[in-house]
């Protein structure tokens, strides 16, 4: 068993409002100030919500959820509303307004299609959707397909002026005509066993799936990386240093537990602005950390790719001063390449790995130290981990296991699926299905034996392909995997069909049907039968040689 070596934290006991909204008597840890500006819109920046605005913001969406739409009103946790949107400041205040209101916030792509996005409403037993205008579409025909009146579909537009309606009844839940206040918790047990918020992963195995997280995932998630960040700065001020200065660029998916940790918790906890980009876009993104001296950032290996090889990346990174890289493997050779363009050359890149299941960070490299041996960096405190080989033993120093956590971190499991939940845990252990090497007290990841497939940091589960391929008349079998692609990985299918058709019909069809992230980048390859075991399971492992040997032969 390897314990965190870095000094333990107390994790406040109290609930993710009270934390972030209290006054700063009553939570000194919290840095934002009244009047400190936190969320803004990137192409608006006078669009722009501060702390004490935020609360206001926060009670009067709880108040309109409970009297509007009776979200809460059974008590907390029961009621998911699902919420599909492009990037936006008022998504931070929809989440605070669904957990004060007593509500549970679901997190969707909003990338996602009809289908995709009814399988969410689906699985989360939900009667109530938000979504921006530019899924407007798509949340319509998923509410229609689940029954979800028009009158419980809502909008959400953060600009020229704030406001969530929903499309039929007009009912309002900005502005509203009332507020209503959070309930304080500070019971550890109630803290822990709490459901405030839904993120989807497929896990090891099968079709994506709700990951439970509480208040002390979420609290504990923001405390100790933030502390441990902030104990530095405190130094560095003593030291004669210029203070540091947290500003950051929401550019990634907020769906995603990046979004939701990086964007609606940690500004506001480390008391900076975070600027709201609807949606990627790489010329946007230059323009963006040069015109608002971006300090941090946590993005993915794909965009260091861009990064590193993009001539017209000059000196818009030259104010950045934390580079952190995750959500997928990054190679030593990029991270070295990418951070000879960041901070003026003294930015180096820093990893760390985590899950949604872990509600992000797990291993982090504390600010001022550094790694470039390509490790995901130490173990946060207040963290455990197992090493495990395939016979359930653990695996000493040097050697390759898959990786079980322990910590405030990890959630309870899956909503409503027990039996993919008691699959996840050994002995209270949350197997994680990543292969690492323990080093010199370092994490190397070096394999993944689940299923799942990251493209560009996105989850892609192969289940849910090989279930979609299947229902065309054509496709007798079929089975996915993951093949390295240049910059990431992305799906392959290996199909079986009745002859009858072509990879371009087969990735149309996808296309009509699923996210543009899933779509089939790694090619469609026919076969005359998917390699099987006796039970009938897919045998990946089959599949993954004959793409090496391919691309070795290549
Ligand atoms: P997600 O739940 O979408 O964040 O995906 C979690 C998975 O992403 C992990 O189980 C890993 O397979 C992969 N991942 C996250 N961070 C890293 C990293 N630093 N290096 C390699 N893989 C990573």
């Amino acid at each position: 068993m390897i314990y965190s070596s870095q000094k333990s934290y107390d994790v406040p006991a109290v609930d993710l409002l009270t934390f972030l909204f209290a006054n700063r008597l009553e939570n000194p840890s919290c840095a934002a100030k009244e009047d400190t500006i936190i969320h803004l819109e990137a192409a608006n920046p006078s669009n722009s919500i501060t702390k004490s605005v935020g609360r206001e913001l926060t009670k009067s969406i709880a108040y309109s959820l409970r009297n509007s739409f009776s979200i809460g009103e059974n008590g907390p946790g029961k009621d998911v509303v699902v919420v599909i949107s492009s990037g936006q400041p008022l998504l931070a205040m929809l989440f605070y307004g669904v957990i004060a209101s007593g509500g549970v916030y679901s997190a969707a792509s909003a990338s996602f299609t009809a289908s995709e996005l009814e399988r969410q409403i689906k699985q989360g037993n939900s009667n109530l959707v938000f979504c921006s205008e530019d899924a407007k579409d798509v949340a319509v025909e998923a509410a229609k397909r689940c029954g979800v009146p028009l009158s419980r579909v809502v909008v959400v537009r953060s600009s020229p002026s704030w406001s969530m309606a929903s499309l039929e009844d007009e009912v309002s839940v900005l502005p509203s005509k009332g507020k209503l206040g959070w309930e304080r918790i500070t019971d550890q047990e109630e803290l822990d066993n709490s459901l405030i918020c839904l993120l989807y992963s497929s896990g090891t195995t099968g079709i994506p799936k709700g990951v439970m997280i509480s208040h002390t995932n979420i609290v504990a998630e923001s405390y100790i990386p933030a502390t441990m960040f902030r104990e530095k700065i405190a130094a560095r001020i003593e030291n004669g240093e210029p203070p540091f200065e947290y500003r950051t660029l929401a550019h990634l998916p907020a769906s995603h537990i990046a979004g939701v940790q990086g964007y609606f918790i940690n500004p506001f906890y480390m008391g900076g602005p975070v600027y709201w980009m609807p949606k990627f876009d790489f010329g946007k993104f230059l323009e963006y950390n040069k015109k608002f001296r971006i300090t941090f950032f946590f993005t993915v290996p794909p965009i260091y790719l861009l990064i590193a090889k993009t001539a017209i990346v000059t000196d818009q990174f030259d104010y950045l001063e934390v580079a952190i890289s995750g959500a997928a493997p990054l190679g030593k050779e990029l991270q070295h390449a990418a951070s000879a363009k960041l901070g003026r050359g003294k930015t180096f890149i820093a990893q760390t790995w985590g899950l949604s299941e872990t509600t992000g960070s797990v291993t982090a490299m504390p600010w001022g130290e550094k790694d470039d041996t390509g490790s995901v960096s130490k173990l946060l405190p207040n963290m455990s981990v197992r090493l495990m080989d395939d016979d359930g033993k653990d695996v000493p120093e040097g050697k390759p296991g898959e990786v079980l956590v322990k910590g405030p971190v990890v959630t309870k499991g899956y909503y409503g699926n027990p039996q993919a939940t008691r699959d996840s845990f050994i002995d209270g252990w949350f197997c994680t299905g990543d292969v690492a090497i323990w080093k010199n007290g370092l994490p190397y990841i070096v394999d993944r034996k689940k299923e799942l497939i990251k493209y560009k940091g996105f989850q892609v589960a192969p289940a849910e392909l090989e279930a979609l391929l299947v229902t065309h008349p054509k496709i007798l079998d079929a089975a996915v995997i993951g093949v390295d692609i240049p910059g990431t990985e992305a799906p392959r299918a290996y199909v079986v069909t009745n002859g009858d058709i072509t990879e371009q019909e087969i990735k149309e069809f996808v296309k009509k049907n699923i996210a543009d992230y899933k779509q089939l980048r790694g090619g469609v390859v026919f076969m005359e039968a998917i390699p099987k075991s006796p039970s009938g399971k897919i045998l990946r492992k089959d599949l993954r040689e004959m793409a090496r040997k391919e691309t070795r032969a290549k």
